[in-house]
């Protein structure tokens, strides 16, 4: 009889987080576009409200898993293992649902600072829709489908939610979309430098970067095979936006129960306090992914990037990991008779930035592993700071360059005809081309030493 009543209890909670989280969601979505309005109507500049809008939504959606990591303290410190697993769906739920919200808002505040819908955009989203529904879907020999589910139809709500983003029409692309399948780099071939070092005749990026391919390259066979894609066996972010968490069964760090408990204090969720022995429960904690949301290195100004920052980040911000990065494209027609239009691409990103209290410090959100409500506000961020891809998740004429032209370049040296990256491949095949190098090379690599660019890929890829 008491078991009943607790279960029943526990399903009201349930019920009551879920209108809570869906009346913030509504809520938060009606203040979030009039701000973002407000801020950016007379700015023009579409893409970075965008990143604002879709680094807002990754901040809120942290923010509720968070939350609902402690409201799964405060069930299991009353012994309730069934409450815990419900909120543990919630949470899966909120890695999908937050980040696509994002990205619908972000397309939103591109609209409504003047963008268009653009066609391939819009049809890149409604194919990786279908990829989703058919492949990720699939089922293999064992039963199991490719990309295991974080929870029960998880695919099939994910792939809706990219169609009804697609279906608005798409202005502003998710330019760091990380997709569960895709290149991790590892060849020349998948880094943009490499054909804009050809294009633009850089022979000091190739002294730097790849001076024995330059030297020994004969033609297309002498490249080794593309590196292999080893897809994520248990994907539990979305694609786009997404939050970079996992799921860990004990909460790793003793230091976050105080803190859990604090935040239990605030929001008045039980007059009993977390348990102090909760760290050695098992059950489903969702925790910052430590390989997404490391130390800050591309924007530290003595790291291997020199980026070009006044001085080194503060500790509390010193996490990189969650961010938005948006890819506009405009086209504006010029005023010279006969000239047509110019084409505006602009990439912007912005992130969640806050931190947690301890003992009067501030200290990193991340700093416990698990994840806690600590972001207060969203800032722009220097594109070259950002996860974005070198290439562009969503730069398409890049992508269309590696995911369908290179597999023909490698087996028959077969290059397209418009794509700016298969005309590089092309000029790079000619040998004579390569000679010119190489005896450039031979006479000035000196300068190189003093005015090389250096750094990992060639100094900065873009310039804002
Ligand atoms: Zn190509």
């Amino acid at each position: 009889m008491v078991n009943r009543t607790s279960n029943r209890s526990g399903q009201a909670l349930i019920f009551i987080i879920m209108i809570v989280v869906i009346l913030a969601f509504v809520a938060l979505w009606n203040f979030d576009l009039h701000k973002i309005i407000y801020v950016k109507s007379l700015s023009q500049n579409a893409g970075d409200a965008a990143a604002l809008a879709g680094a807002r939504w990754q901040a809120t959606s942290l923010n509720l898993i968070g939350d609902v990591n402690v409201m799964q303290a405060v069930a299991l410190t009353r012994g309730d293992t069934n409450e815990a697993a419900a909120i543990s769906e919630l949470q899966a739920r909120l890695c999908y649902v937050g980040p696509m919200i994002g990205l619908e808002a972000a397309q939103q505040a591109g609209k409504n600072n003047g963008l268009f819908n653009n066609d391939r955009f819009t049809a890149r989203l409604m194919k990786h829709a279908d990829t989703v529904l058919t492949d990720y879907r699939a089922t293999g020999p064992d039963g199991r489908m490719l990309f295991q589910e974080p929870f029960p139809g998880c695919w099939t709500e994910y792939a809706q939610m990219i169609q009804a983003v697609a279906a608005n029409g798409v202005a502003v692309g998710p330019d760091n979309a990380r997709y569960y399948s895709d290149f991790a780099g590892g060849s020349l071939l998948l880094i943009p430098d490499f054909y804009d070092a050809v294009a633009g005749t850089d022979w000091c990026w190739f002294y730097h970067h790849a001076f024995d391919l330059l030297k020994t390259y004969v033609d297309y066979h002498s490249w080794p095979p593309l590196p292999e894609i080893i897809p994520t066996p248990e994907p539990l972010n979305c694609e786009y936006f997404g939050l970079g968490l996992r799921r860990l069964d004990l909460i790793g760090d003793a230091r976050a129960l105080p803190a859990m408990d604090s935040v239990r204090v605030e929001r008045n969720l039980s007059p009993d306090p977390i348990s102090s022995t909760l760290g050695s429960v098992m059950s489903s904690w969702y925790c910052y992914d430590e390989s997404i949301w490391g130390p800050w290195d591309s924007i530290s100004p003595d790291g291997e990037n020199n980026f070009p920052a006044t001085g080194p980040v503060k500790s509390q911000y010193d996490y990189a990991g969650g961010d938005a990065v948006t890819r506009v494209m405009a086209t504006a027609p010029r005023l010279t008779p006969g000239a047509g239009t110019s084409k505006i691409t602009w990439t912007a990103a912005a992130k969640p930035f806050g931190y947690l209290e301890a003992g009067g410090k501030q200290i990193k959100p991340n700093e416990y592993g698990i994840v806690l409500p600590a972001f207060r506000e969203v800032r722009l961020i220097p594109i070259d700071a950002s996860s974005a891809p070198a290439g562009g998740g969503f730069n398409l004429d890049w992508r269309d360059h590696i995911e369908g032209h290179l597999d023909d370049y490698l087996a028959t040296g077969a290059t397209v005809a418009g794509c700016y990256y298969c005309m590089a491949l092309l000029v790079w095949e000619n040998p004579v081309f390569r000679q010119t190098g190489i005896d450039w090379l031979e006479v000035n690599k000196g300068s190189c030493e003093i005015y090389g660019s250096g750094g990992r890929h060639g100094g900065s890829r873009r310039g804002h």
